[in-house]
């Protein structure tokens, strides 16, 4: 065989292909859509941007192909960076010609928590499928929106929810809801670190819509959520504000919050922006308990169980929650712990009864 046809068949290409000249063979190659990688656009190149662009160079079902920025700069760094194409590149003004663009397949919003709302359903109104990260909006009323925007548009809404895909949290949830703890009665949730800079956008209310609830408080949500099985339906929540000059008004500095749940369960939980070395989950059941240290970090995550140490191998969360979400979009898998408009949604609910809570003093129902 000679070796144009050895590099065609390679390729994936034959018949037409064989017959056409070289040039227009790579032109079709070019054209040809991989139906297993998802072809994503990063919007908003800051630090987790960069984080989740690294991640998915060793992604198999993944590939960045895409930017939107407003900082050309950025734009060319990382279009070097990571081989971008021009014709890949927006900006917040003109974005929404990425409908045009078939060489996109979905756009992954990681910009200030105010921004998601309104980006999320113009990337649905191009017609790309949605990843946002969390929180997924400042409310559940706007999480309504860009569930039904997204669904109006046909496309999948995701929110960067990677602890769904972590191997030690799944074995935990899976060995909880084969009832090898007996009953779970019993959630605690800590998350918390001391922020820095005092004029970053997390402690800006018109961008992040609250303070460390908006930001880190919601892993122990989502967290107490996945690892009971149920949802809640009643919350109470109290505030406690140090340094009223660091976070202003609507901005939350600590909050404890309580959760009660339809099996007689309750979750009692921390969210601050004041201490450090919070990354705990506890999960105690009439038979066992399982207990994770760092819970929610960048990890390696850390598991044990009344029966002994969880062991699984540490990969790059990112990694391994675009190679899922690719299949979730491109072959329609379901995940063991959705990772959904729906899933989102559900969390803003709560972080709004939790708001309401703690304003009010009073315990809120949610069923
Ligand atoms: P960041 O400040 O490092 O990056 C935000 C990016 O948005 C920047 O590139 C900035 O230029 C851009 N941007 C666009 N419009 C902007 C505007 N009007 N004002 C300010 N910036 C604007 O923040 P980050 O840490 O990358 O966080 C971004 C999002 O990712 C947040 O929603 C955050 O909650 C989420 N996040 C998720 C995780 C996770 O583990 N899933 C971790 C960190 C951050």
């Amino acid at each position: 065989m000679n070796s144009r046809r050895i590099f065609l068949r390679r390729a994936g290409l034959s018949g037409l292909a064989l017959s056409l000249p070289l040039s227009q063979t790579l032109a079709a190659m070019e054209s040809q859509k991989d139906d297993k990688i998802l072809r994503v656009a990063i919007m908003g190149l800051g630090s987790y941007g960069s984080r989740v662009a690294e991640a998915m160079v060793n992604s198999k079902r993944a590939k960045l192909v895409g930017l939107v920025s407003g900082t050309p700069s950025k734009v060319e760094t990382w279009k070097q960076k990571y081989g971008i194409p021009d014709k890949n590149c927006y900006n917040y003004e003109n974005f929404d010609q990425i409908k045009n663009n078939p060489d996109i397949d979905a756009v992954y919003v990681i910009t200030p928590n105010s921004l998601h709302k309104p980006y999320s359903i113009r990337v649905a109104k191009a017609g790309k499928h949605v990843i946002c990260e969390k929180p997924m909006a400042l409310n559940a009323a706007e999480g309504r929106e860009m569930v039904a925007a997204c669904k109006t548009a046909g496309v999948h809404l995701l929110v960067g929810y990677r602890m769904h895909f972590e191997a030690k949290t799944m074995e935990v949830v899976r060995q909880q809801r084969a009832g090898e703890f007996g009953k779970t009665l019993f959630f605690q949730g800590l998350s918390g670190f001391i922020i820095g800079d005092p004029t970053q956008w997390r402690l800006n209310y018109e961008l992040a819509g609250g303070g460390s609830m908006m930001d880190i408080g919601i892993y122990s949500i989502n967290g107490a959520r996945y690892m009971l099985g149920e949802e809640p339906i009643w919350v109470t929540a109290q505030e406690v504000k140090t340094d009223p000059v660091k976070f202003k008004e609507g901005v939350d500095e600590t909050i404890t919050f309580q959760m009660g749940f339809p099996s007689g369960a309750v979750a009692s939980c921390l969210s601050t922006y004041a201490l450090n070395n919070l990354d705990k989950f506890y999960l105690n059941g009439t038979k066992g308990f399982a207990e994770m240290q760092p819970s929610t970090g960048y990890g390696p995550i850390k598991a044990w169980t009344n029966k002994g140490p969880i062991e699984a191998e540490h990969v790059t969360h990112q990694t391994t929650q675009m190679d899922e979400m690719a299949a979730i979009i491109l072959d329609g898998k379901k995940p063991m712990i959705p990772v959904d408009g729906e899933e989102g949604l559900k969390d803003l609910v709560i972080v709004d009864a939790i708001y309401e809570a703690m304003k009010t003093g009073k315990k809120i129902k949610l069923a």
